[in-house]
């Protein structure tokens, strides 16, 4: 059956149950009306109104791009060098790293993920990643024939640092190496945002881990620019200062998140380690695996970003804090009423969703059948259900918490 294709891999299909809830929910608009309907599946910033997010000032300027911006190839595969200079000064903004560096431009932070996925680990290893997390991150592991093994994300309110050290120990005794991912700031899909202090656990660990061999964190960003205090959401990557010559951190930045700019498939990885060579080495396989792949990535994109987070700076920055506000009053309205009425919820500080916490796996396929039953579309994760918060209205969101602790309460 599967004779023409490859054997040593992973045959079952991708299994979208997110899909399968968000036409759910469009048939339900369909029919029932939208105002009828609470549809809190879209993971992408929605205003008020019910309409995708897409800011003036990164489509007036991706608009003002000459043709043959848009129409010609990027200079290099791993990303216009002009791109590239600025992705890290965006990343890394005030922080000062005593590091050395290297960026590779890729499709979102989706191509940084499995970039760093697949040229860090050989087949048959093992990728950490967190208990809750994006699926795909399983799904890139999978086709870079690797397996999975999480770690709990949660002790009480706090990032778990026990099961962090219990779960890469177990790893680096088998494998002789460690590639975890942090999904920080902003957790999709638990809103969580580690401390300083978290971080500096983190590093210190894997310092003291990087005695038994390699040690990789994987820092996906993909959120950071809907941090509440934008000005302080940098702050954590001083940690990074303090990681040894055997520890090598890769941050995935996305351009879709930051710019609202998702179909324009545009990110990079930062690979940030003590030694050059260190960083020169991974820098080779991932251009050497975008040449093979993606080839390069799309040289209007890597203007545009260029150009709206330099020429139009605080335009931008103004435009998206507004975005940022309403945000932060939604999860507010959310929140409150969720702690009023006790409905349980992951530690949340920021980002796009709120993710409530079901423990029983029976439990909380019934929760998620009976809010379908009564109109309410949410995505059912790992031990909860994701509300994202980032494309319902205020409006939306008022009373939706009581609602939800009534359905779970006749359950
Ligand atoms: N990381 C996380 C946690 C995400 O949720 C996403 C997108 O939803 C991404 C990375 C990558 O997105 P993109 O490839 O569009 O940049």
């Amino acid at each position: 059956m599967k004779k023409f294709i490859r054997q040593n891999i992973d045959h079952q299909p991708i299994v979208d149950n997110v899909f399968k809830i968000v036409s759910l929910a469009n048939d339900a608009i369909a029919k029932k009306g939208k105002e009828n309907i609470v549809n809190a599946t879209i993971g992408s910033l929605y205003d008020e109104d019910g309409n995708l997010v897409a800011l003036d000032t990164v489509f007036n300027t991706y608009n003002s791009l000459d043709n043959r911006t848009k129409a010609k190839y990027a200079s290099s595969f791993s990303g216009n060098p002009n791109f590239r200079q600025q992705v890290y000064n965006w990343v890394v903004q005030d922080t000062k790293l005593d590091l050395c560096h290297s960026v590779i431009g890729t499709p979102g932070g989706s191509g940084a993920v499995s970039s760093t996925i697949l040229n860090v680990l050989d087949e048959g290893q093992t990728l950490i990643i967190p208990h809750i997390a994006w699926g795909n991150y399983k799904s890139m592991a999978t086709i870079a024939n690797c397996k999975v093994q999480a770690y709990q994300m949660f002790d009480g309110d706090a990032f778990n640092i026990t099961s962090f050290k219990e779960t890469c120990r177990e790893v680096m005794a088998r494998q002789g190496k460690v590639l975890a991912i942090i999904n920080d700031p902003c957790h999709n899909p638990t809103g969580y945002s580690m401390t300083v202090e978290e971080w500096n656990q983190v590093i210190d660990f894997c310092n003291e881990l990087s005695n038994e061999g390699p040690v990789i964190i994987l820092d996906d960003i993909a959120y950071i620019d809907y941090s509440y205090n934008l000005e302080r959401s940098r702050d954590y990557m001083n940690a990074f200062n303090r990681m040894n010559d055997q520890v090598m951190i890769v941050v995935a930045f996305s351009c879709s998140k930051t710019l609202t700019s998702y179909g324009l498939r545009c990110g990079g990885a930062v690979i940030l380690a003590k030694n050059h060579e260190d960083v020169r080495s991974l820098e080779i396989l991932m251009e050497k695996h975008a040449r093979a792949s993606w080839s390069n990535i799309p040289n209007a994109a890597m203007e545009n970003f260029v150009k709206v987070t330099t020429e139009h700076k605080d335009e931008f920055n103004a435009e998206k804090a507004k975005y940022v506000d309403l945000l932060r009053q939604r999860c507010e309205v959310f929140k409150k009423e969720a702690d009023e009425c006790g409905l349980a919820y992951y530690p949340y500080k920021e980002g796009f969703f709120v993710t409530l916490k079901v423990e029983d796996d029976d439990l909380l396929t019934r929760f998620h059948e009976a809010m379908i039953a009564q109109d309410i579309y949410t995505i059912k994760v790992n031990k909860g259900i994701r509300v994202a918060l980032c494309s319902l209205s205020i409006e939306k969101c008022q009373g939706l918490a009581f609602k939800m602790k009534d359905i779970l309460d006749s359950l």
